[in-house]
This record gives C-alpha cells, sequence and structure tokens, in this order.
C-alpha cells in the first residue's frame, strides 16, 4: 500500500508534539500505558451494553517487553483493538482522539475513568523511536492491520495476521547520541521506575519479564539468571481504598515509599470528597522539618494526579504557604488539563481543592492540639515558626486560620500556652494579654520590666522568637484584648498614681535632668519608676515599636 501522507497541519503538530510539548521524554510510557487502559475500559463500557461482549477482568492486562538485542521496547495491550478505519482516523490524524469520540457516542457519563481526550499522546511515543509499529485487532474485526511510521513522513498501513484481539506497539529506540541517553528505555530498572512514577495506580496489571540472578540450587557460588512475570504497578491507590482496611503502617509506608520525607508523618488525612469538586487526598504532617525548610530552597507543594496518572510532582497552588510544610497526593477526576497532561487549563478546580484542604488541615491540627498536646508541641516546634510567619506576611488576613495554632511559653504555667487559654484565666481586672521578649526564657525571668506585672498576679507570654512580637502586631488582638509589652511605657495597670512616686519625681529632678544629658544620644526620658522592685533601673518603650522590634529592624538591609 503506498505511503500515506499525515494532513499538513498534522505534519508540525507532530513536530510540537516531538519537540515541545512535554518536559520530559519518560513521559511516552505514561501515554502508551494510559492509551492501552483506555483500550481495555472500552472493552468494559461496551459490555455493559452489548450482551455479546464480556467484561473478564482477569483477561485484561498490559505488557512492556524492552529488547536490548534488536533495541526494541514491546508495549502490548489485550483491549479492544482498533478497525483499518480506525487506525488511519486515530493514528492518521493528529489530534483526533478516539477515546474522547468514543465517550460521547457511547454517552458515557462517569466515563471519566478513559483517561485520552486530546489525540496527542501516543506520537510521544517518537520522542524515543526511530519508528514505530503499531499491530492491532478490532474485536469488531476478523482482520488484522499495522500500522507504521517513521514520524513526519507519514504512515503505511498493511494487513497482517494477529490472532487475538488487541494492539502491540514495537518502538525501535533511537541511538544514544552525545547529549542523549535512549539506552535507559530498554533498561528493566528504568521502566519499572517510570511505570512506578506515572502509572501505578492504572487499574490494569502492567506486567514485565524481570530477570534476577538467584544462587543456583544445590551450588553456593554458583548463580543463575532466573525470570519471572512481574506485576509492577500497584493498581489500587492506597487513596482509593477503603479508610478501614488501611493501618497506620500501610500510611507510613506510603510516605516512605513516596519520599515525601525521610521522617515518620506525625499525622496522616485520609479525604474523600464527593461535592462540586470531586478529589482524593492523602496529606501528612511530617514530624520534623526537612534541613533546607526555613530556607528559599524549600519548594512547597503536592503531588497532583488525574485519575490515578501523575500530573504534577509538586503543585504549590494546593497549600498556602503556612502550611507548606504538608506533604502528600491529590487526586482528582475533575481538573482540566492542558495538552501535556503537565499542567491545568484553568486553575478554579484548583482553587477550590486548597480551600477544601486547607480547612482539612486547619481542622485537624486544632483536633491535635486538643486531644494529644504532646503530638502537637512537637509539631510546634517543628513548623510554629512558619504559622506565626504566616500571621506575619499576610498582614493578619489569616487571623482567622492561625491565631488559635499559636503557642507560647506562659510565665504562669512554665510551659506553651494557647492564646485561648491565657484569656480564659485572665482576672476581671486584666486589660491586657502581656508579654515579655528575650533571648531565653530564662533571660526574660530575669528582665525587671516583668516584675510589676508578675507582681499583679498577671500571666506574661514568653517570647524568644524574633518573629513572635512581628506576628502579634498583625493580630493586634485576641478576642478583643490588645498585646502589651511588659516594657512600653504605659503598662495600662489601673495604679492610682501615687504621691509618693510624684514627690521622688520631684526630689530628684536634678538627678534625673543630669542622667538625661549623659545619655542624651541613648534616651529620650529618664523619670522614677513605679514598676521596680528588686532592679534599680530598667529600659522602656514609648509608643507601637518595642525595643526589640527596633533592633531587628536596625538589622534589616536598607
Ligand atoms: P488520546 O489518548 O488523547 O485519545 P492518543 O494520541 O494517545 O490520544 O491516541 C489517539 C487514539 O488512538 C486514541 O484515542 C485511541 O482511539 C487510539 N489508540 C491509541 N492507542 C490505542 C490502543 N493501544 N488500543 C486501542 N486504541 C488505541
Ligand atoms: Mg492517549
Amino acid at each position: 500500500m503506498a505511503k500515506m501522507e499525515f494532513k499538513a497541519e498534522s505534519k508540525k503538530l507532530l513536530d510540537m508534539v516531538i519537540n515541545s510539548i512535554y518536559s520530559k521524554r519518560e513521559v511516552f510510557l505514561r501515554e502508551l500505558i494510559s492509551n492501552a487502559s483506555d483500550a481495555m475500559d472500552k472493552i468494559y463500557y461496551r459490555a455493559l451494553t452489548d450482551d455479546k461482549i464480556s467484561f473478564d477482568q482477569g483477561n485484561y492486562y498490559i505488557k512492556l517487553v524492552p529488547n536490548k538485542d534488536t533495541r526494541t521496547l514491546k508495549v502490548i495491550d489485550t483491549g479492544i483493538g482498533m478497525t483499518k478505519e480506525e487506525l488511519e482516523s486515530n493514528l492518521g490524524t493528529i489530534a483526533r482522539s478516539g477515546s474522547f469520540t468514543f465517550k460521547n457516542e457511547n454517552e458515557i457519563k462517569d466515563g471519566h475513568d478513559i483517561i485520552g481526550q486530546f489525540g496527542v499522546g501516543f506520537y510521544a511515543a517518537f520522542m524515543v523511536a526511530d519508528r514505530v509499529t503499531v499491530t492491532t485487532k478490532s474485536i469488531d474485526s476478523d482482520e488484522a492491520y499495522q500500522w507504521q511510521s517513521q514520524g513526519s513522513d507519514g504512515y503505511e498501513i498493511t494487513a497482517v495476521q494477529k490472532d487475538e484481539p488487541g494492539t502491540e506497539i514495537v518502538l525501535e529506540i533511537k541511538e544514544n547520541t552525545e547529549e542523549d541517553n535512549y539506552d535507559e528505555f530498554l533498561e528493566e530498572y528504568r521502566l519499572r521506575q517510570i511505570v512506578k512514577k506515572y502509572s501505578d495506580f492504572i487499574r490494569y496489571p502492567i506486567k514485565m519479564d524481570v530477570t534476577e540472578s538467584k544462587p543456583k540450587e544445590g551450588s553456593e557460588e554458583e548463580t543463575e539468571e532466573v525470570i519471572t512475570e512481574e506485576t509492577i504497578n500497584s493498581m489500587v491507590p492506597i487513596w482509593k481504598k477503603n479508610k478501614s482496611e488501611l493501618t497506620d503502617e500501610d500510611y507510613e509506608n506510603f510516605y516512605q515509599e513516596k519520599h515525601y520525607g525521610f521522617d515518620k508523618p506525625l499525622k496522616h488525612l485520609h479525604i474523600n470528597v464527593d461535592g462540586s469538586i470531586r478529589y482524593n487526598a492523602i496529606l501528612y504532617i511530617p514530624e520534623s522539618a526537612p534541613y533546607n525548610y526555613y530556607t528559599r530552597e524549600y519548594e512547597k507543594g503536592l503531588e497532583l494526579y488525574s485519575n490515578g496518572v501523575l500530573i504534577m510532582d509538586k503543585c504549590g497552588d494546593l497549600l498556602p504557604d503556612y502550611f507548606s510544610f504538608v506533604k502528600g497526593m491529590v487526586d482528582s477526576e475533575d481538573l482540566s488539563l492542558n495538552i501535556s497532561r503537565e499542567m491545568l487549563q484553568h486553575d478554579r478546580q484548583l482553587k477550590l481543592i486548597e480551600k477544601n484542604i486547607n480547612k482539612k488541615i486547619k481542622k485537624e491540627l486544632v483536633s491535635l492540639l486538643r486531644d494529644d498536646r504532646e503530638k502537637y508541641e512537637r509539631f510546634f516546634k517543628a513548623f510554629g515558626q512558619q504559622l506565626k510567619f504566616g500571621v506575619y506576611s499576610d498582614f493578619g488576613a489569616n487571623k482567622e486560620v492561625l491565631q488559635d495554632l499559636l503557642l507560647f511559653h506562659s510565665s504562669k504555667e512554665k510551659k506553651l500556652v494557647t492564646l485561648e487559654e491565657y484569656v480564659s484565666r485572665m482576672p476581671e481586672d486584666q486589660k491586657y494579654i502581656y508579654y515579655a521578649i528575650g533571648d531565653s526564657i530564662d533571660r526574660i525571668e530575669k528582665l525587671p520590666q516583668t516584675e510589676m506585672v508578675a507582681d499583679k498576679g498577671y500571666e506574661i507570654l514568653y517570647f524568644t522568637e524574633e518573629i513572635d512580637e512581628f506576628a502579634i502586631k498583625m493580630l493586634m488582638n485576641y478576642k478583643e484584648k490588645e498585646f502589651k509589652s511588659v516594657s512600653s511605657g504605659d503598662l495600662g495597670l489601673d495604679e492610682e498614681e501615687s504621691e509618693e512616686a510624684k514627690e521622688k519625681e520631684e526630689e530628684n529632678k536634678e538627678l534625673f535632668q543630669a542622667m538625661k544629658e549623659v545619655l542624651a544620644d541613648k534616651v529620650k526620658d529618664v523619670r522614677a519608676s513605679k514598676r521596680l522592685k528588686s532592679h534599680p533601673v530598667c529600659l522602656t518603650a514609648e509608643g507601637d515599636i518595642s525595643i526589640e522590634m527596633e533592633k531587628v529592624i536596625n538589622a534589616m538591609p536598607d
């Protein structure tokens, strides 16, 4: 048969697919496996309405056969196959998706399992192959056909012999060049890796003959190569399993398998949402911060799957910055993907998911704080700073989300307390939430400025991190109680101006004046203080900016 040419616009498009749509070459395998899975799903859907077709899950699989001698990789499926006409229209016209048509023609409403929609994925094969041969037999035809192409110069279709329905694709893998390695696509370990990464949750088994060296029977030194057929994908994703079937260990294993972190997760959330947007997610709150967590290098994000197929490694849009420590994955059937299936067309769905996830994480942290204080404190030691940054960085916009998650050391309890706890035990006459700032709890305890407030029996929150005061300045108040530094000029204590102090002030007028002159460029005023008991002198701040805050601000680069 004469060589058919791709349609003119198809040529350009093919060039685009091969050279610029995909950021990674390895996704060719994801595309071929997705097509194979679709082809088997189609039999399933046909069987629903056609009595002559039966669907027995056990008969359907995908097989990968790499061969280094012939430099070929075969991708075999037992799916619906293609007739000659289908071969021509589906593989002869780029951007024509037989799968998309199939969904429409069969009015499959819940056909969200079928992955194909754009009609370009197949051609990704040419990123790694010089020539592609597709041998296929449709369940609707007694004849089998072969489609062969070397890329943009067109394709040929010939009649061939094939016994069973299904499709077999042979890729003639390119030779290595100086820059590019193609040999890897013939290696068992590499293929397994790619399948694990993108196609682990395809619902049909993906099989491969795996070669292993095993000790030879009856001999201690000699080994022999043993070939066994293995299913290399997990098929059912953990997030589609029933929560009641899963143990903590299953979630921990998934965390480790996915390399979300080297620690043990502190807590996991398994979310199934079936509302206006449908998604499943498994999220983790890690136990400790990664070494680069508080640096620019750290990249937040969750894995994003569309129907069990990995779309993005790290989708940052799914997490607000203040929850950037959360690890895990989201799978949704409602995403509209762009043509490379690596990005989304609209982020509306993403925004909805993000909002929803945000609420769930918040809820989880609140209940952790309530039900397992010890664990929450461990969490807070690792990531509390990030929550405070969160309060600070968006000008208190996330006050509602974050304020109840904060902990500060308390002068009274000698441990971390929440603002809620603080406010709930404030004596009636106490107007402010008091805090004191210092490098460490020990040093704060020795601050002269704390004496007066502590003497009144009021609790003081100890701020030992620079961000602390910045964060509460953004909060402004908690339950209508304003924050006040123990070193502010006016402590807001209902003390009568004592006659004694006034007298002392008068008596020592000259002394104070002299001190003021000596310290002219260091202090604004020198006054008799009511707040001191065991210390002779202390510094106080006028207005809103505390001495500590001033220090931080002065240290900032201009
Ligand atoms: P998409 O999967 O987005 O539809 P592709 O370029 O990957 O686009 O595939 C084009 C079409 O070719 C598919 O829609 C399908 O009809 C057909 N096709 C591809 N691979 C197979 C296969 N293994 N078995 C049956 N049909 C296939
Ligand atoms: Mg496809």
